[in-house]
């Protein structure tokens, strides 16, 4: 229940005059109190099961919870199935889960006695606190503020998830701690669809499948955060950076190529060097002079901005890059293609007018949507973000930017939501997520204006008065990292990638080595007409090889046996439609290749 506005327990008795209202256990504000119960029913699981293993924290987060132990060795699956049995037992004896208040020396004392140093520390920062609230349910005392469910008997719907190592208090020079996680509700439809997802989640996992299906590799030996290319992978790279150079030149840019490293002295005047330190590689020296890997493109085409004298008549310059860059990120956080230490940035910097900026945002805008729109993203969340209280740059010349971004939203008939002060302190910028299968949301584009960098490096132009103005400069991604994309391309699709970006488009399959040559002359025929086949040369049974292709996700799988050989057609298969029958190869061809071109993001024919 809430009083007075505040999560409570249940047995709290109002006070005169105190508000209070019911908190019904399906809603969404609940599930805390479920989960954070529930974290506890797990230390007590373990603590009965493991005796000598300290208990850490355990808080309920967004999709679930987790709680930290000290153990003597790590878990196993075993011990989660056995922990996740002794919490139902624990369940079912409905222990009440009882408040009490403790003087600090008591609690101190509780907790030491039973040697548990972790808690110990906590009680040790609480100093300017005498009294410490701890909760119990039968023999398991946890410090805590609460509140929680009135017993254990309300936790019925849970999993344990999975296992992994933390560091105590996110410090790496501290103790390594298991970290149980969970997920609970307070229905079992819920749970169940958690689980669903969990489990589709997991079999679209970009790791896994781009280990399945030989897409890309990372290896310790080459370094954490850096990003092999294989084969297939680097293919359907490659028709995306094609597809995105193509629809970049159609849209007023000019292609840039700026190199890996730069000396310290473009990172100076950058700001780089003071400011953005911690994410960057240390500086590497030879014939007596430093130079550093670029974490970003932008002062490279700033630089090329300055090679000669502009004019208004020469804006707005779009320049784009797929450039490289690297920086470093600590090696826990690093996860698959989604956080990664070198990647490939869609980057581009238009310079303009400050009276093109709109009509600029405006074209971006379109040419964002469209762009996402050919991978099947069309669910958007879009958000304007102002100025922060720390920022560079005149009030005024932020008051027009943020004016003409909303304005181009506006006009671009694209609903948002405005972050005040979310801005970064160099300029107001538009951020747009999508949405995938499995409904979770990823941001892709941003649009950022720059306050600051046309002027650390004294960027001009000559205006229609006569006069010398600083341009108006903006960033953007719009796919944000090639690896990220790659990431959530791979999961969005569950390695199933549309034609046009399959990297290998059709397999031709002889029903025995009698059909082997003339399969031969089709697969010839598809790779003529610019279709990526391949050719199942093994001497294995028909059902399969066809298995075999569906494994590998190939969207057309084309059967060639004495009927087809007679008659100069194939028997088609679709991935995951199954068997279509006997079709004409030259149609087949044309429609295949249509299908390519229009970038269609289903297999039918
Ligand atoms: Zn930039």
């Amino acid at each position: 229940m809430k009083v007075n506005g505040e999560f409570r327990d249940l047995s709290t008795e109002p006070g005169p005059g105190e508000n209070f209202e019911e908190v019904p256990a399906g809603a969404p504000e609940a599930l805390d109190v479920y989960r954070h119960s529930c974290s506890h029913l797990l230390a007590q699981a373990v603590c009965q099961l493991f005796p000598g293993t300290q208990y850490g924290i355990g808080p309920a987060v967004e999709n679930g919870f987790y709680y930290d132990f000290l153990t003597s060795r790590p878990f196993t699956p075993e011990d989660l199935a056995a922990i996740s049995s002794r919490m139902r037992e624990i369940a079912s004896q409905d222990l009440p889960i009882e408040r009490l208040e403790w003087k600090r020396g008591e609690a101190l004392d509780y907790f030491r006695s039973l040697g548990q140093e972790l808690k110990v520390e906590l009680i040790g920062e609480k100093t300017s606190e005498d009294t410490i609230s701890v909760y119990r349910q039968g023999d398991f005392v946890d410090l805590c503020r609460g509140p929680h469910l009135p017993s254990t008997g309300h936790l019925r719907h849970f999993a344990l998830t999975s296992v992994a190592a933390a560091y105590w208090k996110g410090d790496e020079n501290n103790h390594s701690l298991q970290r149980i996680y969970g997920v609970v509700f307070p229905g079992a439809a819920e749970l169940a669809a958690h689980l669903d997802f969990l489990n589709e989640a997991q079999a679209r996992d970009h790791r896994k499948l781009g280990r399945d299906l030989d897409l890309f590799s990372q290896a310790d030996d080459i370094g954490a955060g850096l990003v092999l290319w294989h084969p297939k992978g680097a293919m359907i790279r490659h028709e995306i950076e094609k597809f995105w150079k193509e629809e970049h030149l159609k849209n007023g840019y000019e292609l840039l190529y700026t190199p890996h490293l730069a000396g310290l002295d473009l990172w100076k005047t950058s700001g780089h060097l003071d400011y953005y330190r911690e994410n960057m590689f240390p500086a590497m020296e030879y014939e007596h002079s430093a130079f550093q890997l670029k974490p970003m493109n932008c002062p490279f085409h700033i630089v090329i901005y300055k090679s000669k004298t502009r004019s208004y008549r020469d804006l707005p310059l779009r320049w784009a890059e797929l450039g490289t860059v690297y920086r470093y990120e600590r090696s826990g956080v690093l996860h698959g293609l989604l956080r990664v230490r070198g990647f490939t940035q869609d980057d581009a910097h238009i310079f303009c007018t400050p009276e093109q900026l709109e009509q600029e945002v405006c074209e971006l805008i379109r040419f964002s949507t469209s762009l996402l729109g050919a991978f099947g993203f069309n669910e958007l969340n879009v958000c304007l973000a102002t100025r922060p209280d720390r920022f560079v740059g005149s009030e005024a010349d932020w008051d027009n930017a943020i004016a003409a971004l909303a304005q181009a939203l506006k006009i671009s008939k694209v609903e948002y939501r405005v972050d005040q002060g979310e801005g970064v302190f160099y300029g107001p910028k538009i951020d747009i997520k999508i949405k995938d299968v499995l409904q979770r949301w990823w941001q892709l584009t941003t649009i950022q204006v720059d306050f600051n960098l046309p002027r650390r490096f004294d960027l001009r132009y000559s205006d229609s008065a006569g006069g010398q103005s600083h341009p108006f400069m903006v960033h953007r991604a719009l796919l944000g990292s090639l690896e990220r994309f790659f990431g959530i391309l791979i999961e969005h699709y569950g390695g199933a990638f549309p034609p046009w970006l399959a990297p290998v488009q059709a397999i031709v399959i002889p029903v025995s080595e009698n059909h082997l040559e003339y399969a031969g002359q089709v697969q010839r025929k598809l790779v003529e007409a610019g279709i990526r086949t391949q050719l199942e040369t093994r001497s294995e049974g028909l059902a399969k090889k066809i298995r075999s292709a569906e494994t590998q996700k190939i969207p057309y799988l084309l059967v060639i046996g004495d009927r087809e050989m007679q008659a100069g057609n194939v028997s088609l298969r679709i991935h995951k439609l199954g068997d279509r029958g006997s079709v004409n190869l030259a149609e087949l061809i044309a429609v295949i290749n249509r299908n390519r071109e229009e970038k269609k993001l289903n297999y039918e024919i």
